[in-house]
């Protein structure tokens, strides 16, 4: 139970989250508190840059001004609940917001590099059979200061640049598109994190009418899609909750954002035991990629709990890649990390929280 707020205090409930806030509302809460502009700059830069914990850290602000700040606004208020490290060098958290919510986030560094992996939603909608996060539900969207906080969490902890991201974590981030892309375009400003839009990429299992929208966007973001199987029966099995629409359709689309932004998209396989590692599911892959600009990463399938899915060999996947190079595509084999971590989708928080 949380105490009651003393008199004169604001309860948290009722304070706005700065990370909220559009410029133009930044600017008007600045006149509102008889502040000149330049005062919502230098806020937003606390904020959004800096990733202040806290209104004494904005030293550049008068103490009346953080003071008053302080009384009415919040800086989000993420806190980590657990964290897993792997021999590899990958930390894995769990963050969980203040209503209670709590999603992962995973930093993995390489050498100067630093790529992370955030969540867009708590749980997700879409129900595939070999996720995590897919057999825990859906509770709710994150908002763009969530998702944006879990970078920003993961910088300060290394105490490192950010190199690249990717929204590969727990959720659909095209069921909750306008948080993602305004995180993504958050992360991609130089008033925010900086990093280049080449260097963010989204994942979607494959909602048709966001992709078709992402492609009229005008960042280079990278776009990945999951699929997991080329051949319809098998991907509904996989993927029930896009099974609305067909894999001609998303064929199709695909074309069209190629033909649109020149950008080459991924699509993940990950390759799972007598499902959709046969012959057959291998030239359907083939055929779905061969003509299209097109880079497939075969995926390690991450053991997930009670699940009856197995991972096929590496010495299946490392014949799934040397197709694909024979037919001109493309294809990786992901270098799984973390995977003393529990790093698939969803399994740290099912371990912590039990669900
Ligand atoms: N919802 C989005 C992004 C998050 S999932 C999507 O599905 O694309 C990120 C990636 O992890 C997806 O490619 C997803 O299919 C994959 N994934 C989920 N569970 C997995 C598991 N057990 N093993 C390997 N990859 C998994
Ligand atoms: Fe959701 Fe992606 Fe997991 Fe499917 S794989 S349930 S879309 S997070």
């Amino acid at each position: 139970m949380q105490d009651a707020p003393e008199k004169n205090e604001t309860a948290d409930e009722d304070r706005v989250d700065l990370h909220s806030l559009s410029r133009g509302q930044l600017l008007a809460l600045m006149e509102e508190l008889g502040q000149p502009k330049f005062r919502a700059k230098q806020v937003e830069e606390w904020v959004w840059e800096k990733n202040a914990q806290s209104f004494d850290d904005m030293t550049n602000l008068p103490k009346a001004l953080r003071a008053t700040l302080a009384e009415h606004c919040t800086l989000g208020g993420t806190t980590e609940v657990a964290r897993q490290v792997s021999e590899d060098g990958s930390r894995k958290y769990l963050l969980r917001f203040p209503d209670g919510v709590a999603v992962e986030c995973v930093g993995m560094p390489s050498g100067p590099k630093l790529a992370v992996c955030v969540s867009s939603q708590a749980g997700c909608p879409m129900g595939c059979a070999f996720c995590a996060t897919g057999a825990s539900g859906f509770n709710r969207n994150l908002t763009t200061g969530e998702i944006y906080e879990q970078v920003m969490h993961v910088r300060d902890d290394f105490g490192s640049r950010v190199t690249s991201v990717v929204l590969m974590g727990q959720g659909e981030p095209f069921a909750n598109y306008d948080a993602a892309l305004d995180a993504m375009r958050k992360l991609n400003s130089p008033d925010g994190a900086g990093i280049g839009a080449r260097h963010i990429t989204v994942s979607t299992c494959g909602i048709i009418p966001m992709i078709k929208k992402f492609s009229r966007e005008p960042e280079q973001f990278t776009l990945a899609v999951s699929l997991h199987s080329a051949v319809q029966r098998t991907r509904n099995i996989l993927m029930p909750g896009v099974k609305k629409y067909s894999l001609i359709h998303l064929y199709e689309v695909m074309g069209e954002y190629v033909d649109k932004t020149g950008r080459r998209p991924t699509y993940e396989y990950a390759l799972i035991k007598g499902v959709n590692d046969s012959d057959d599911e291998l030239g359907a892959l083939c055929d779905f990629c061969r003509d299209n600009l097109a880079h497939v990463n075969i995926i390690k399938l991450n053991d997930v709990k009670n699940s009856p899915f197995k991972p096929a060999s590496d010495a299946r996947a490392g014949e799934f890649v040397r197709a694909l190079n024979q037919v001109g595509v493309e294809a990786t084999i992901r270098n799984s990390r973390g995977a003393d971590i529990d790093a698939a989708c969803g399994q740290l928080r099912q371990n912590v929280l039990g669900r």
